[in-house]
């Protein structure tokens, strides 16, 4: 499983093999064959990592990718470096 701060790592990571767990904003809405992380805010903090192990690797036969809203401490800083990467893009 590789980590996946953009739509656009999450595209190069999946075009490599791997399955992602995907840092979103809140305004991106999840990917063909993503799941939100049930342990996350959005999804109620329904699992924790323990129970759930989708994360696990494929020996489960996991096939699917996750995405997760930004949060915690750092969120503040992920969303303006988003905001800028847009934006010299944009330029
Ligand atoms: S194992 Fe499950 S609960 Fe833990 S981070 Fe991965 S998707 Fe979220």
């Amino acid at each position: 499983m590789a980590s996946a701060d953009s739509p656009e790592d999450m595209i190069l990571a999946q075009a490599a093999g791997y399955r992602t767990f995907r840092i979103r904003t809140p305004e991106e809405s999840l990917q063909a064959k993503e799941s939100v992380c049930p342990a996350s805010a959005e999804a109620g903090k329904k699992l924790n990592c323990a129970s759930c192990k989708a994360c696990g690797g494929t020996a489960k036969g996991r096939k699917g990718s996750i995405g997760i809203i930004v949060h915690g401490a750092k969120a503040k800083r992920y969303l303006n470096q988003r905001n800028e990467s847009a934006l010299t893009v944009a330029a």
